[in-house]
């Protein structure tokens, strides 16, 4: 199933595997990659040369620590905290930090690796990097969260800055948590350094549409891919996977431009709603009241939740896959074709398995892998430190509308850059080649570093 590999580049993937060994998401990501790249090679020899892809695949510098803090009856908890400083060839090191259970080295390492290319592919001047806990923030008190947050910040504070590395949220870590990990940094360093963070809150240092943006420039880019076709997403029956910031907002862009959301998930479970999912309903249950999934059945009539469903069984015309890695596999994809979807834009990281990402290519579908369709998240990141840095703060509307015209400008480089390798409409190789290349321009002018 999986493409073969230039044979320049099969070695250097063998030895990315014997010297990270099962760390299989990490793996996934590189081969993802790489699978894109023979033809760049070709054409620009100075890569090897410089043996630019040995060191794009390793990290810059890795951080692994202990987190311990007390829970609310007292007992103590140990957990493992990482950031992963990948490349900085275009800027500070940029991303997320991810409090799930399933976090290890490999799950960070592939988070950094792909953040690499998405932010290149903004545009904007920030390198890739990631970070994150096995701390499982499910069923934890607001004390408990802050006291964990605090603890984690006593060690990570030393790696961070404005002009160094400059963490956000990911699952698991939203405008809260931001705040809890700030404030401990204020209090560490005695600095208000704004730009050490982003995601703030609007009332102190944070970005408005920030909250909106991945989801928003997941919606964007899908918008884009459609044109492309002839097609708007106007009364197209859409499904979103996930319930978080990204799978509310990309909602609530798909029912602003005129399409209808039939199905969303948590982790334990699917709503079908064919009325429409209500947005409101499931805002009020997500972030007001933070609760499952399955309360929005319980609100709605039209409404059936399904325990351990599996979202792309519902028939749909576009689906988005905004919940984590893996979620949509070579069976779902065949159903999801099955059913007639003609448009996936992934707005979490690495959601589709490779044989997935196979089916939807072969099948000519429109197709935007997470590391273009996601990226108005981080690029809204990058404006954040832009208003940080003047000490500005811009309208919703601007920077919404700067939004857009950053996800215009990454569908169309990858668009073209996918024509230009004779891989019409593949964003997957146009994205690959568009943020590869950056990042390696970059990295042969800055020499041996
Ligand atoms: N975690 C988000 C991503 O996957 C945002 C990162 C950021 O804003 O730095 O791109």
């Amino acid at each position: 199933m999986m493409a073969v590999l230039d044979e320049k580049l099969e070695p250097i993937y063998q030895d990315v595997l014997r010297r990270n060994p099962g760390e299989t998401e990490f793996h996934q990501a590189v081969r993802e990659v790489l699978e894109s790249l023979g033809p760049v090679l070709v054409k620009h020899p100075e890569f090897a040369e410089h043996k630019i892809i040995q060191r794009i695949c390793e990290p810059e510098r890795q951080i692994i620590f202990r987190v311990p803090w007390e829970d609310d009856s007292g007992e103590t908890h140990i957990n493992r905290a990482f950031r992963v400083e990948f490349n900085s060839a275009l800027g500070p090191y940029k991303g997320g930090m991810r409090f799930h259970s399933s976090v290890y080295l490999g799950i960070i390492k592939f988070l950094g690796f792909e953040q690499i290319f998405k932010n290149a592919l903004t545009g904007m001047p920030i390198g890739g990097g990631k970070g994150g806990s096995d701390f499982d923030p499910k069923g934890r008190s607001e004390a408990e969260i802050m006291r964990f947050c605090q603890s984690l910040m006593i060690e990570l504070y030393r790696h961070i800055g404005e002009y160094t590395d400059v963490p956000a949220g990911d699952i698991g870590v939203g405008q809260r948590e931001i705040g809890y990990l700030f404030g401990q940094y204020k209090r560490i360093t005695n600095r208000y350094e704004s730009g050490v963070f982003t995601g703030k809150g609007v009332g102190w240092g944070g970005s408005r549409a920030r909250t909106e943006a991945t989801g928003y420039g997941t919606v964007f880019f899908l918008d884009e891919m459609l044109k492309v076709r002839g097609e708007t997403l106007e009364g197209k029956t859409c499904i979103v996977s996930g319930s978080g910031n990204v799978a509310i907002f990309a909602i609530e862009k798909i029912l602003e431009l005129g399409g209808k959301v039939v199905a969303c998930s948590d982790s334990n479970g699917v709503i079908v709603d064919e009325q429409g999912i209500d947005l409101a309903v499931l805002k009020e249950i997500k972030l007001v009241e933070r609760r499952r999934i399955s309360s929005y059945a319980q609100r709605r009539d039209s409404a059936r939740y399904r325990e351990n469903g599996v979202i792309w069984d519902v028939p749909c015309e576009v689906a988005l896959p905004c919940a984590t890695q893996n979620e949509l596999t070579g069976r779902d994809a065949r159903k999801l074709l099955a059913n007639g979807c003609i448009a996936v834009a992934e707005g979490a990281n690495m959601p589709t398995t490779p044989e997935g990402v196979r089916l939807f290519l072969d099948a000519s579908i429109a197709y935007g892998p997470g590391k273009a369709a996601n990226a108005g998240g981080v690029a809204t990141s990058a404006l954040e430190m832009q208003q940080n840095a003047s000490r500005d703060s811009w309208t919703f509307e601007y920077t919404e509308q700067r939004l857009r015209e950053i996800m215009v400008g990454i569908h169309r480089r990858c668009h073209d850059t996918a024509e230009e390798y004779a891989a019409p409409n593949n964003y997957v190789v146009g994205a690959n080649i568009t943020g590869f290349l950056k990042v390696a321009h970059a990295m042969v002018a800055l020499g041996l570093v």
